[in-house]
């Protein structure tokens, strides 16, 4: 997942360059340069290019709101598709590490790429209820 970054550290009445922008955030410029082709506005009309303080944070406060979000109980991430997905035939296989925690292992349902959970043994005794959960042992 990528960099938590606070919408705070910008100045609404400056203008930054990728650098100053980068600089003020504590990510790379590249980073910076790379959010102009996911919707952050850019006067690039002449060198160096300029970002307006104030679309600056709204890109990131737009951009933090949709990134966090809790993963209901019987929902799991998907790295291939990038959003919360539920497992494949509900079914899951868990892997223990000791004896309160361990890790789900389900098929994405809908690209059916692996997704990890790491479980509490709170958590595992109300999924075993939703899910068929086949345990593996320690590999
Ligand atoms: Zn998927």
């Amino acid at each position: 997942m990528a960099k938590r970054v606070s919408a705070r550290r910008v100045k609404v009445h400056r203008q930054y360059t990728y650098e100053s922008a980068a600089d003020a955030l504590g990510v790379t410029a590249h980073t910076v340069r790379a959010w102009r082709e996911v919707g952050l506005a850019v006067l690039d009309s002449q060198k160096p290019h300029l970002i307006l303080g104030r679309e600056l944070k709204r890109f990131i406060e737009s951009r933090m709101s949709t990134k966090s979000r809790k993963l209901a109980l019987d929902e799991f991430y998907c790295m291939s598709c990038r959003a919360p997905r539920a497992p494949y035939g509900a079914m899951a296989d868990y892997v223990p590490f000791n004896t309160t925690r361990g890790r789900l292992v389900v098929l994405c349902g809908v690209c059916e790429t692996p997704c990890n959970k790491f479980v509490s043994f709170k958590m595992f005794s109300e999924l075993i209820e939703i899910l068929t959960i086949a345990t593996r042992d320690r590999c």
